[in-house]
């Protein structure tokens, strides 16, 4: 059995842009230990009722470079556009995993259709790091639909595996990952139990969204709350006492230096210097339209 570390309460709350009102569950500037690397920071964003607006708030253009941004959906819709020509809707169940690598300018606004109509957001956006090998080479944005996410459906009716990423028994993840990562969206319903099953040596933790899990020893991990798991071990042996939506998140940790400022998470404060004259330069590119 994997240990229980931690379990940690969200380290801010902010609006990102005038769009999105999120709680951070995690950053790489305040990482619960032994960090969650490959995983840099989630936020999720939401649930909140937006009235109906004539104008798509959101957030406008900006860069990220040396990670991935991934992007997923509960309720409402995103529309996005990049310097890579990239543009589309978001919708509830699609995610969205862009890799910025060198360098990707973006906006994230709410779809024109759900500012027109208002009513509830709910999604989460995690970064993910890249080696350092990786982090100046080309974009590559993939946009995933809910039909192409495999679904397993738990035995007795006890919920339900989204595999984004990763494999979960047979299933196998709809994204593709530079670095061995399982991303799975689980629901499981109150009263029942799961056995997960996770590579030893990953990270191991679990993004509770909604709901409330019993942990190792009896603790329990609630809404907007992050549990970290030691990294020796396999299994972990979870019970819903409420029906609970979560992310599991495990992956081959990335153990090289970070420097971060911003949309920018780098190796060294040189390369941080180098991505903002990049970036202020219009060598990262800019939105077209
Ligand atoms: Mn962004």
């Amino acid at each position: 059995m994997k240990k229980l570390l931690g379990i940690h309460r969200p380290i801010s709350q902010h609006w990102v842009g005038d769009g999105f009102p999120v709680r951070t569950l995690f950053s790489y500037n305040s990482v619960p230990q032994p960090g969650i690397s490959p995983f840099l920071m989630l936020d999720y964003a939401g649930p909140a009722e937006f009235p109906p607006s004539p104008h798509p708030r959101g957030v406008g253009e900006h860069p990220h470079r040396g990670f991935e941004t991934v992007t997923i959906m509960y309720s409402g819709e995103v529309a996005h556009r990049d310097s890579g020509g990239n543009s589309g809707t978001i919708g509830p169940g699609d995610v969205q995993w862009m890799t910025a690598a060198s360098g990707v300018v973006h906006e994230e606004m709410h779809s024109q259709a759900f500012s027109q109509r208002g009513g509830k957001f709910e999604a989460a956006q995690l970064w993910v790091n890249l080696p350092a090998r990786l982090k100046m080479s080309s974009p590559r944005y993939q946009g995933i639909l809910d039909v192409e996410i495999p679904v397993v459906t738990l035995p007795e009716d006890a919920g339900s595996v989204r595999v984004i990423a990763g494999t979960f028994g047979d299933a196998h993840g709809a994204a593709k990952t530079y670095t061995p990562i399982n991303l799975w969206d689980v629901c499981l319903k109150a009263g029942h139990t799961l056995k997960l099953t996770l590579p030893e040596n990953h990270t191991a933790a679990l993004s509770i969204l909604q709901g409330k899990l019993k942990l190792d020893g009896g603790k329990t991990a609630s809404e907007a709350q992050l549990a970290v798991f030691e990294r020796s071990g396999t299994d972990l042996l979870i019970e819903a006492e409420t029906e609970t939506t979560f992310l599991v998140l495990s992956g081959e940790p990335i153990e090289e230096p970070l420097a971060g400022y911003g949309p920018f998470v780098m190796n060294t404060q040189q390369e941080i210097h180098q991505a903002l004259s990049d970036y202020q330069s219009g060598r990262m590119g800019h939105l077209a339209g």
